[in-house]
């Protein structure tokens, strides 16, 4: 009876080590599995990014970065809306 004890608490210590070492060797095997699948398909250089939600994308005329209408340093000249990246591209185009 008391070895039954004995190999029940034993079972019972070893049955979660177990698990979690069968979780890791399985986790590892499902990252070795995805890491030979072929990611996203990467964008081509040069093409303007997706647009965000946060408006129309508009190029910076001075670094030909696009930005979204929401985030842009806006320059109105000539009743033309310009569209920048930063302060910094706005004021050399100025
Ligand atoms: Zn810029």
């Amino acid at each position: 009876m008391l070895r039954f004890l004995g190999l029940l608490l034993a079972f019972i210590f070893f049955v979660p080590v177990i698990r979690m070492v069968m979780g890791l060797i399985g986790r590892a095997f499902v990252n070795f599995t995805l890491g030979q699948k072929p990611t996203a398909p990467q964008r081509a250089p040069g093409t303007p990014p997706p647009a965000p939600a946060g408006g129309m994308l508009h190029r910076d005329p001075v670094c030909g970065t696009y930005v979204s209408e929401s985030v842009a340093v806006k320059l109105n000249a000539k009743g033309q809306t310009h569209y920048f990246c930063s302060e910094g591209c706005r004021n050399k185009f100025a």
